[in-house]
């Protein structure tokens, strides 16, 4: 081993991304890779970093992300992330991805999400990941491209209807150009208007151009309610025909004539995973977040506004007390705040931590961050599974919680080298507190960094330190699928 590092953390608790248990070690560092673990005390360092036994794991994975426009916006954007100890994130799910395609006005819902027309600009992957590489973001990015974004191109802004298979062909055309230029996968968002005007058989010819590519299929399903058995059946039916591997995106049974099925769900999908390829993401709370949908409201799911366009004051409250001030139903005055977005209560706390357990379930925040009044998840999500699920409530170890948000996701994803420490590997890392390490954003007070995460490192670079943010390191990189 070398004799000089230009990092060493000494003497750290490693949980190393594998699920297999703690050991106490050095991690030494050259460049932007993991060059010792072991007792390193022969060695010098141009940083030494003493650990005292605090746990130093690989740089979280967040599975699930709307940051496309984020890692385009500096280490500020990305704190909501770095403060909690991830080092990289995936971009482009639910159908929505900021690219390949542009915008002369403001995007149909939900893919506002990512912002106004004036974020619309980049007509191809290549001109994204263009941007990135001379603009670098702090975070490792992993890029998915949305079945919406493809479709507002493909069919002219016309969206409300089947595809042609003329504009299936061009879009299947358009997925391979993007995964030629270093996207890894596609994402549907089939529960949104209009995406749930597309059949299985359009989402098949598209995610034809996966195939070649060996990409990933990434889905928000059609129906995560009453027929959620049937959407799994669904998504795995694509995944099969086009031998894709399959990833159910922030994984839950919604609304509460469906609490408790996840007894149901997840035994389909374990029995499916020996046949082919099946895995899914989940964030810790039992609430959801998108955008505002007036037709879908429900007497018995509370919902919280995250922002609006035309009332930006009633962001944070809820629904109904906004309602009952304007003299108005629900249905009413949501319509009357949009463009807008929602937190609704949809979830039962049991189908939460029954998901969050399971053995494939990757870690992903599904955080928005542009939202004025965001969903906790944006800021909580990693500190809380270590926090509040793993030590306080013991639902599982540690070390299967680092395993979740790490050395699994880094594998169903296909991200070499990373999502583990060993030797060899890229030095994304992070240290934390085990004993104090909690989230602290709540739904009335979401923009809050966590206790506990000491400090974040990217690519071998110090990119977050607890008391003082985000440093300068713009150490980022675009991570492409089974690609060194
Ligand atoms: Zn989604």
């Amino acid at each position: 081993m070398p004799a000089h590092f230009d990092l060493v953390i000494r003497d750290a608790t490693i949980f190393d991304g594998t699920g297999a248990p703690r050991f106490r070690a050095d991690v030494g560092v050259l460049g932007d890779r993991i060059a010792g673990v072991g007792d390193l005390g022969y060695a010098t360092a141009d940083r030494e970093v003493l650990a005292d036994g605090l746990a130093l794991a690989p740089g979280f994975i967040d599975a699930h992300t709307h940051d496309d426009r984020a890692v385009l916006c500096g280490p500020e954007c990305m704190l909501c992330k770095m403060s909690q100890g991830v080092t990289t994130v995936v971009i482009g799910n639910c159908g929505i991805s900021l690219s390949p395609v542009t915008m002369k006005q403001r995007p149909v819902p939900p893919l506002d999400l990512l912002g106004d027309e004036s974020w619309w600009t980049f007509g191809s992957f290549g001109e994204y990941a263009d941007r990135l590489a001379r603009d670098p973001s702090p975070v490792n990015t992993f890029a998915l491209i949305g079945h919406m974004s493809l479709r507002v191109e493909a069919m002219n802004g016309d969206t409300r209807r089947a595809a042609t298979d003329k504009e299936a062909a061009h879009m299947q055309k358009r997925l391979a150009e993007a995964l030629a230029q270093g996207a890894s996968g596609f994402s549907t968002g089939l529960y949104y208007p209009p995406n749930m005007m597309a059949p299985t058989d359009e989402v098949i010819a598209v995610a034809e151009a996966l195939q070649a590519a060996g990409g990933l299929y990434v889905t928000h399903m059609r129906d995560e309610a009453n027929d959620v058995l049937k959407s799994i059946e669904e998504t795995l039916k694509i995944g099969r025909s086009v031998n894709a591997p399959v990833v159910i995106s922030h994984h839950k049974c919604s609304q509460p004539e469906n609490f408790g099925r996840s007894v149901e769900t997840l035994p389909l999908i374990e029995r499916s995973a020996k046949n082919q390829p099946v895995d899914f993401d989940v964030y810790p709370y039992a609430a959801g977040s998108t955008v505002m949908m007036p037709d879908r409201l429900r007497p018995d799911v509370p919902v919280q506004v995250t922002w609006s366009v035309p009332h930006p004051e009633v962001a944070g409250r809820m629904l109904a007390d906004v309602a009952a001030e304007w003299g108005m139903s629900q249905r009413d005055a949501a319509q009357k705040m949009l463009p807008a977005g929602a937190i609704s209560f949809q979830m039962d706390e049991a189908d939460v931590r029954r998901i969050l357990a399971h053995e494939r379930a990757m870690i992903g925040s599904d955080g928005l961050p542009h939202d004025a009044y965001p969903h906790p998840r944006l800021w909580g999500t990693f500190p809380r599974v270590l926090g509040h699920y793993a030590r306080d409530l013991g639902l599982f170890s540690l070390e299967q919680a680092v395993r979740k948000m790490t050395g699994h996701t880094a594998s169903v994803f296909g991200m070499t080298d990373r999502g583990v420490i060993r030797e060899g590997a890229y030095a994304d890392l992070v240290l934390f507190d085990p004993a104090t390490v909690r989230d602290t954003a709540t739904y009335d007070s979401p923009i809050r960094p966590a206790d506990g995460i000491r400090e974040t490192w990217i690519n071998g670079q110090s990119a977050y330190v607890f008391g003082e943010g985000a440093t300068r390191a713009r150490a980022g990189r675009l991570v492409t699928r089974n690609q060194p």
